[in-house]
């Protein structure tokens, strides 16, 4: 072993709460945090323009009704369904509620949204997106600034946050949370990577942020960044990770690439063909056809391809046509997939199709929160029990209104809600003249110990080989479709290369922006991520949403509409439990509030 150097200097730092994240759900918790008066520091791992809500494309949904009608109740019977009947009641109710107003929030923040020759939100259609409780054509819900939604969002929220008194920790990375003895969490430790100090962060409350584990695949259009650190820093508290079997594969990543194609293309008008040239989702979603869900339409490309109509030199993908759409309606409205097409692919969208495959895009499970963001830390008798000190709000959280499939244009709506559901909650339950706790020095030693370890870990596997080996086991076996035998073999594969992590092999030992350390620490949390995920998918005996399992193909209500909750232990052994679906609205019928029967479990059909 190689000799440690545990002295570090610790940089104190008291703050009412730390927000750990700076994407579209972090920043809007940051503002609204600060907002309510509360001592608030934000905490990034990258300038907050850089995280993976920059790269949103299509659009963010809610019902404003600026093309067409709508209502919230069309709303959430779409989220319901979307979700496969795994979504939280509550939750759902509570995102479609509040969307309209969420948008208008951003509008007069300062988002540069498209608009309609009245001066309106433009909205365009998306998958899954339908009018009158599913039995209309497509419904124009998702609000766009062209095809750079997430990019103008992003943006904005930054800077918005700079108005408010929040204190920015940027190129920070978070270790670990602080625990006290009693399991509450009472803040976190990060590294700064431009000096090297190390900084422990005592908070009433820490709200996790961190975006998504894409990466932990070997295709995937999420950003490198997104590597599940937040998952991995609770997994290692002890608290359970939820739903982590559900991973999106979105229908038209770029062949090669990975880089997203977005579905608004398909919103605009675009279809798919196989090598026949025919436009097969008309036989698959009779209704919907192209728009149909992702999961849905990703399942079609798939076995389109197996059964040999797939396109190209070796039959491995299909085609996306925008060819036949006015060249300035895609100048306007999808400039910058016009661009990505003509990088990735060498594609002129305005004369050829584009080369596409189902790429691994958004995950459903992760820390589960009420719809307040509040983390959850569940019990047999008491599933909903609320975890002392945690949040988590974005892709990082569960709460869950995706359930077993997300919608598009879902998720950019899902972080403002929620980042701004968790700032008042937190504003409820803080008590602003209680002390901030003090910083429980064995729980930092052994969060520091960890870290020492992987600095100075000097085994024969590069941390590079290491996650190259998982990328490909979770592509080749919790794929688009799964069966018995694949998820067995993932999960004794994901098991043996746990057991080779303490093999593994830093090579650089400094503290200053020692990318080598980084993306060791990232490849322990992408493992969290990837080892639970593999095993609630071994254990889930139906086909549910974005989990289609080969050998048993029909959704099974009676068994297994509940939550899957996986703890992890430092060992890799991974428990598994389940908590009920909420299935309770917040608003009775009589009140106004959606129908029980429009709602009620039926066959998905597109
Ligand atoms: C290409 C692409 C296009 C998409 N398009 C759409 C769309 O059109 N509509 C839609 O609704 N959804 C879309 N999605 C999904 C949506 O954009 C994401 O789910 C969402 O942006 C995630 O936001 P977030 O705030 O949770 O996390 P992110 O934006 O991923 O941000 C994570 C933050 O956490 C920080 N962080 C992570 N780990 C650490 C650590 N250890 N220490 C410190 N900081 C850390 C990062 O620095 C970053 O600031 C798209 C996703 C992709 C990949």
């Amino acid at each position: 072993m190689a000799p440690t150097d545990k002295a570090y200097k610790f940089v104190d730092h008291k703050f009412d709460v730390v927000v750990v994240g700076a994407g579209g759900a972090g920043l809007r918790a940051t503002l609204g945090m600060a907002e309510q008066g509360l001592k608030t520091a934000c905490i990034t791992k990258v300038f907050p323009t850089r995280s993976h809500t920059v790269a949103a494309q299509g659009g963010i949904a809610a019902s404003l009704s600026n093309m067409g009608a709508d209502s919230w109740q069309w709303h959430m019977y779409d989220t319901v369904k979307g979700s496969d009947w795994l979504g939280d009641t509550d939750a759902m109710e509570y995102l479609v509620r509040e969307a309209p107003a969420a948008v208008y929030e951003l509008e007069h923040y300062g988002v540069p949204f498209s608009r309609t020759e009245e001066g309106k939100i433009y909205q365009r259609p998306f998958g899954g997106h339908m009018m009158n409780y599913g039995d209309g054509p497509p419904v124009q819900r998702t609000c766009a600034a062209a095809d750079r939604t997430g990019h103008a969002i992003l943006h904005t929220l930054y800077g918005q946050s700079l108005r408010h008194n929040a204190q920015f920790f940027i190129e920070y990375f978070a270790l670990d949370l602080i625990q006290d003895e009693e399991g509450t969490i009472t803040g976190v430790v990060a590294w700064n990577l431009d000096d090297g100090t190390i900084h422990r962060f005592a908070a009433k409350m820490v709200v996790m942020a961190t975006g998504g584990y894409g990466r932990s695949y070997f295709s995937a259009t999420s950003a490198h960044t997104c590597t599940g650190d937040g998952g991995g820093m609770v997994a290692r508290t002890g608290l359970p990770l939820q739903d982590m079997e559900f991973v999106q594969f979105h229908p038209t990543g770029i062949y090669g690439a990975g880089c997203l194609i977005t579905e608004g293309a398909r919103g605009e008008g675009g279809y798919l063909v196989n090598a026949e040239g025919e436009r097969f989702m008309e036989r698959y979603a009779p209704s919907a056809k192209d728009l149909a869900s992702r999961d849905v339409v990703s399942r079609c490309m798939t076995l389109e391809i197996r059964e040999g109509r797939g396109v190209g030199k070796n039959k491995d993908h299909i085609f996306l046509h925008l060819d036949h759409l006015d060249p300035a309606v895609l100048h306007e409205r999808l400039p910058g997939i016009s661009e990505s097409a003509k990088i990735f692919a060498g594609v002129d969208l305005t004369k050829e199709p584009i080369p596409v495959i189902p790429t691994v895009h958004y995950n459903m499970g992760g820390i589960p929160t009420n719809y307040w963001g509040e983390a959850l830390n569940p019990t047999a008798e008491d599933p909903d029990r609320i975890q002392p000190g945690l949040m988590a709000v974005g892709e990082a959280g569960c709460a869950s209104v995706h359930g077993a499939n997300r919608l598009g244009s879902n998720s950019l709506i899902d972080l403002v809600v929620f980042g701004r559901a968790a700032a008042i909650r937190a504003g409820q339950v803080i008590d602003r003249n209680a002390k901030i706790p003090d910083i429980n020095e064995a729980s930092v030693t052994k969060i520091m110990d960890r870290f020492d370890r992987l600095r100075h870990a000097n085994g024969g596997i590069p941390t590079a080989a290491l996650r190259e080996k998982m990328q490909k086991t979770m592509q080749e076996d919790a794929a688009v479709f799964r069966t018995s035998e694949s998820l067995k073999s993932g999960v004794n594969r994901m098991a043996q290369i746990w057991n080779e992590l303490p093999d593994v092999k830093v090579t650089d030992r400094s503290m200053i922006w020692n990318s080598d350390l980084v993306e060791t620490l990232e490849l322990e949390n992408l493992m969290a991520n990837a080892i639970t995920t593999v095993v609630a998918a071994e254990a889930r005996k139906e086909s549910r949403g974005a989990h289609a399992h080969e050998d048993f193909p029909n959704r099974d209500d009676v068994n297994w509409r509940k939550h899957s909750l996986a703890w992890l232990a430092p060992d890799g052994k991974v428990t598994l439990g389940y908590r009920p679906v909420h299935l309770e609205p917040l608003l009775k019928e009589e009140d106004g509030g959606i129908s029980l029967a429009k709602i009620a479990p039926k066959a998905r059909v597109y």
